[in-house]
């Protein structure tokens, strides 16, 4: 059977311009390993973007898939509303060891941009039932991506995904936001004072009457190619929410779960957001489950004899399903026994060391960007005055298909190449992933 064939029969792929296919057909994959996936053929791929982003300890890894396999076989799903199940108070048990100071209720969805949408509505609905009805807008920075449901979108700043769908979408203060790279006041991540955050306070102080919540990424922006920001952002933000009553959500769907080189984005700030959002790493990338947890008070304003009308009527079919959440306490258990994050920690050194010195000399090399084991090169026509390369070229693309052909998955966002592989991943591999981008870089941009 003609796999390949018969999958474009059928499928319409995620975030694809489907005509590409006819050049650049679907790797159909057999099986997976650590960071390595084998296609049909038996050909292996280095997984360094974590299958986008959530596979967090490997492929098939032995534990999770024990742990999966036992639950399977003892319950596979409950209704939610007036039901519970051992997995997921064991999973509530266990995150509340780890996660920021003051969050500590849990409402489960099956996606991140579902857990997203259940931010905003609670964070309005709060204010709503305590006094303040006129709160119902949202800021965001510039650059944001928080998911592909119209709310997620809405607070989302990529045009490539929200330009097309604005007719639909809520009208969101937008502040702009970190850009370290090009920075406006010509300073440094590394030692500046957040100079640029006076945006986010002429904002605060025209719209946070009107405003519920801001939504941030916290310390990287994700799809925006992987922009890095310093934790003192998020210092002041806290501040300043604190002053204005404004919530602040922290989505750490991509940067919970270590990659970051913490636990939690928000650890390296030393401060505690309203209501955090996590997915992605929180099953191991194993079972779609994402994750929405605030505070008592805020909880408590919904708290009130049924005829109050003051609940939280928002569900999802599969919240808090038990396979997902098995998968999940497994997770945080394999963490801690084996000690990943710090010995990721010590691995990242060695990583972006290695990238900084096969990168940085080439001419169409930017910037080398790291936190974690993600590092980020960015791609620019001219060093000295950083002007991006011709999109229309489509050269992180070019490379992207070069790095295919020689088992390595890349996948540039537009032309910054970045790494962000499974915390387990070993320096050999290291070697030879930024050997292979490298090749590929240099045989693109001649
Ligand atoms: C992936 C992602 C989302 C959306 O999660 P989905 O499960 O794809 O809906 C939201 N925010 C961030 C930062 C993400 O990386």
């Amino acid at each position: 059977m003609d796999w390949q064939k018969e999958d474009l029969k059928y499928i319409w792929h995620p975030c694809s311009q489907m005509k590409d296919y006819e050049t650049l057909p679907p790797i159909v994959i057999e099986r997976g390993e650590g960071i390595n996936l084998y296609d049909i053929n038996g050909k292996c791929y280095k997984d360094v973007i974590s299958s986008w982003w959530c596979n967090l300890l490997g492929h098939c890894n032995p534990r999770i898939n024990e742990a999966l396999k036992k639950q399977v076989d003892t319950l596979e799903h409950v209704i939610f509303a007036n039901f519970s199940h051992k997995p997921v108070i064991t999973l509530c048990e266990e995150l509340m060891k780890v996660l920021p100071k003051g969050l500590c209720k849990f409402n489960f969805a099956d996606n991140g941009s579902s857990a997203i949408e259940m931010s905003l509505k609670m964070s309005f609905q709060y204010h709503y039932q305590t006094g303040n009805p006129q709160k119902k807008r949202f800021m965001a920075l510039t650059d944001a991506y928080h998911g592909e449901t119209l709310g997620a979108l809405a607070v989302g700043g990529v045009d490539l995904y929200s330009e097309l769908y604005k007719p639909l979408l809520l009208d969101v203060i937008r502040i702009d936001g970190p850009d370290c790279f090009r920075c406006p006041y010509g300073k440094c991540r590394d030692n500046c004072n957040c100079e640029c955050f006076e945006k986010a306070e002429e904002a605060f102080q025209k719209h946070a009457d009107e405003t519920a919540a801001i939504i941030v990424e916290p310390l990287l922006q994700g799809s925006a190619g992987m922009k890095v920001y310093p934790p003192l952002y998020l210092k002041k933000l806290r501040e300043l929410c604190d002053e204005y009553n404004v919530h602040l959500i922290a989505d750490e769907i991509a940067t919970g779960y270590g990659r970051t080189g913490k636990m939690f984005a928000f650890d390296h700030a030393g401060v505690s957001p309203d209501i955090m959002c996590l997915s992605k790493g929180l099953t191991g990338g194993y079972m779609p489950m994402a994750v929405a947890i605030t505070t008592q008070k805020i909880y408590d304003a919904f708290y009130d004899d049924y005829l109050k009308g003051k609940a939280f009527m928002h569900s999802h079919t599969y919240a808090g399903n038990p396979l997902a959440c098995s998968c999940a306490v497994e997770v945080l258990r394999i963490l801690k026994d084996e000690n990943i994050i710090e010995k990721a920690n010590k691995r990242a050194v060695y990583f972006n060391r290695i990238i900084k010195e096969k990168f940085l000399p080439l001419k169409n090399v930017g910037e080398v960007r790291s936190i974690g084991l993600i590092n980020a090169i960015e791609l620019v026509k001219n060093k000295e005055t950083k002007e991006p390369l011709d999109s229309t070229k489509r050269t992180g693309y070019q490379i992207y298909k070069k790095a295919l052909e020689k088992g390595v998955i890349l996948r540039p966002l537009g032309d910054v190449i970045y790494f962000n592989p499974p915390l387990i991943i070993e320096e050999e591999d290291m070697d030879f992933v930024t050997d292979i981008a490298l090749e590929c870089v240099n045989s693109v941009l001649i």
